[in-house]
């Protein structure tokens, strides 16, 4: 599932000096310097609160010229300062969502808070963040529940989801498990859980996940009747597998599965000594 990324090398700030230096002599000149000083504190603002939109504001006096900030993005001119940075940030090296897990190559860059809500982070190398397709879909352009608690993990800079956040409980019965549940870590903090818990709902996860897991349990018996076929411990091989795993990231879905397996005392047990039946 969750990826933590590394901020982009790109300062924030000193592009919207860049970008305000560059409209110089241009048709916009004067709007963007009235509000040079206040668009570069709003976004230094906005990387000291790691983007978050429970403290982040929206800036309603520039509501009515939003279109001016969305062009630096939609409508890069060929030699402008912003035009690298996104082109950089799309390069598209990066082989898993950092929001859902979903293998393959993000194919867009989301923007953390939404560019028609924020035109003022249209631009801002730390707001903009590669995400798969369905996932921007799901989050369209919300940012808050109605209580106001910010809604998504942020791949720059939630720290926490190095480590791994989520907990997957298989289901029963063993021979063919009804459900695969996620949990937030238990040994998160209370807001923390809450948070990977919105998460979870807002880009719909579980469910989305849920074929996914039912196929690896699938494998899982396979592997364990093709081990034992051979005369192999299957109860030593698989802390291996979720060893072996752990290279996806802490949170892949791949290590969230090992894990739930390795951690559960009883589907080891059935795994290792009894019967196996083929599950469809
Ligand atoms: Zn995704």
């Amino acid at each position: 599932m969750v990826l933590k990324l590394p901020l982009p090398p790109f300062c924030s700030a000193q592009l919207v000096d860049d970008l305000v230096l560059e409209r110089a002599n241009g048709q916009n000149e004067v709007f963007f310097n009235v509000l040079a000083a206040e668009w570069r504190q709003r976004v230094e603002f906005y990387v000291a609160e790691r983007g978050n939109p429970e403290s982040v504001p929206d800036w309603p006096q520039v509501a009515a010229h939003r279109k001016k900030f969305i062009n630096l993005y939609d409508h890069p001119g060929e030699n402008s300062v912003q035009r690298p940075i996104l082109e950089e940030l799309r390069k598209r090296t990066l082989q898993i969502c950092p929001s859902c897990g979903e293998d393959g190559t993000p194919n867009t860059l989301d923007h953390y808070l939404p560019k028609a809500e924020y035109p003022q982070f249209a631009v801002t190398p730390a707001n903009l963040s590669p995400m798969c397709d369905i996932c921007q879909g799901q989050k369209g352009s919300e940012t808050v529940d109605d209580e106001g608690r910010r809604l998504y993990l942020h791949p720059y800079f939630d720290d926490f989801i190095a480590e791994q956040v989520l907990r997957l409980t298989i289901g029963r019965p063993l021979n063919a498990p009804e459900s695969f549940s996620l949990d937030p870590d238990p040994d998160l903090p209370e807001d923390i859980k809450a948070l990977v818990v919105r998460h979870i709902g807002g880009l719909d996860l579980e469910k989305r996940y849920g074929p996914y897991f039912r196929d690896q349990y699938i494998r899982l018996l396979r592997l364990a009747q093709n081990a034992r076929d051979k005369d192999q411990d299957f109860r030593a091989l698989l802390p291996l597998f979720k060893e072996h795993h752990l290279d996806r990231g802490p949170n892949a879905w791949i290590h969230l599965f090992y894990a739930a397996v390795v951690d559960d005392a009883e589907l080891v047990d059935y795994l290792a000594d009894e019967e196996l039946e083929e599950m469809r």
